[in-house]
């Protein structure tokens, strides 16, 4: 049984989504402070949280559990810099409850969710995955503090670990039953996508004065289902070779904001407006990850990389959705 924390998040959702598609069993663990218990479409549901040993404990003995995929964490970049004591609480103090169990509990295999947050302003386009790290936020920090702390756990515990540093997860299940909801939604593509349906007035393009081919950022774009059979992969790595490592996850292509207004315009069939607004703080100009070390380990292969896929599943899960997992 595999269990995921984070479950009725966005990605946690579609990575519960295929492991019962591949036929495992699932555990799910969700304090649904962001999540939705309608985006978990099977297993079994356990609600609670990280930082609650007692309510871990339980859910460890009560189910054999024989890897964990962790998801569960708080990741909003500007409330970290706000709030640096949740994330240091919910992430890293919510990890280490769980690595504590699972060593307990003798459950040595863990996929680990991290973030090119990382990598800070990066000294290599594209982004390698022994590029240095150095964050410029807390969010950022916590995850690379986890990493870190998990090499520990595998020198100590023989705890084996893939941490998979993800680039811009975006898109949706192709059938519009699952996708994203967040509130407040901070991320470009569902931004865009509201804007077209009038859920919001417009786009504001943070700056177009960077030094990038149309002036506007850069970033690399990649599906939620391709993020997520990376992690299946992980864990078949894990089974198979019994060895900790690192990956990025991206499409290895770059997309200006931009041409990701263009190209949800041609998808959803009509003008999207937007207003060009003032940089935002602490957005590096280009960030596109090479992902050739997963392709070549880990055997990953894209299938839904293209700009245009990664729109229109989106806008299936939008136009059907629009007030997301709330029905109202
Ligand atoms: N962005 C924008 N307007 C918005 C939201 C995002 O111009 O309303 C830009 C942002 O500056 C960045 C890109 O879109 O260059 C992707 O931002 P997002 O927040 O989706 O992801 P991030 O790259 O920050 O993880």
């Amino acid at each position: 049984m595999i269990l995921v924390t984070g479950g009725a998040g966005y990605i946690g959702s579609h990575m519960v989504w295929l492991l019962l598609e591949r036929g495992y069993d699932v555990v799910v663990i969700d304090n649904l402070e962001k999540g939705h218990s309608k985006a978990v479409l099977g297993g079994k549901f356990c609600k609670g949280d990280l930082k609650d040993k007692e309510f871990l404990d339980k859910v460890f003995s009560e189910n054999e559990i024989s890897a964990v995929i962790h998801f569960a964490a708080s990741s909003l970049v500007g409330e970290s810099v706000q709030n640096p004591i949740k994330y240091y609480y919910n992430n890293v103090y919510g990890t280490l409850n769980l690595v504590d169990t699972m060593i307990k509990h003798n459950v040595k295999k863990l996929v680990f969710s991290s973030t090119a947050a990382v990598y800070g302003e990066p000294e290599n386009i594209p982004i390698l995955e022994t590029d240095k790290t150095e964050p410029t936020n807390p969010y950022g920090e916590t995850k690379l503090a986890i990493e870190k702390m998990l090499k520990w756990m595998d020198t100590a515990y023989g705890l084996k670990f893939v941490s998979l540093r993800y680039f811009n997860v975006a898109g949706a299940h192709p059938d519009g039953i699952i996708g994203e909801d967040h509130n407040p939604e901070t991320h470009l593509i569902p931004i865009v996508l509201q804007a077209a349906l009038g859920i919001r007035e417009k786009v504001t393009v943070y700056g177009n004065d960077y030094n990038t081919k149309d002036g506007t950022c850069i970033r690399d774009y990649i599906h939620v289902l391709d993020l997520c059979d990376a992690h299946l992969k992980a864990l078949e790595y894990l089974e198979k070779y019994n060895k900790s490592d690192i990956f990025n996850l991206g499409n290895g292509l770059g997309f200006s904001v931009m041409e990701v207004i263009e190209k949800a315009s041609e998808v959803v069939g009509k003008k999207i407006p937007y207003e060009i607004g003032q940089r935002r703080p602490g957005d590096p100009s280009i960030l596109v990850a090479s992902s050739q070390k997963a392709q070549e380990v880990l055997g990953w292969k894209q299938k839904y990389n293209s700009l245009e896929v990664i729109i229109s599943t989106a806008w299936k899960w939008y136009s059907t959705h629009p007030n997301g997992y709330d029905e109202k």
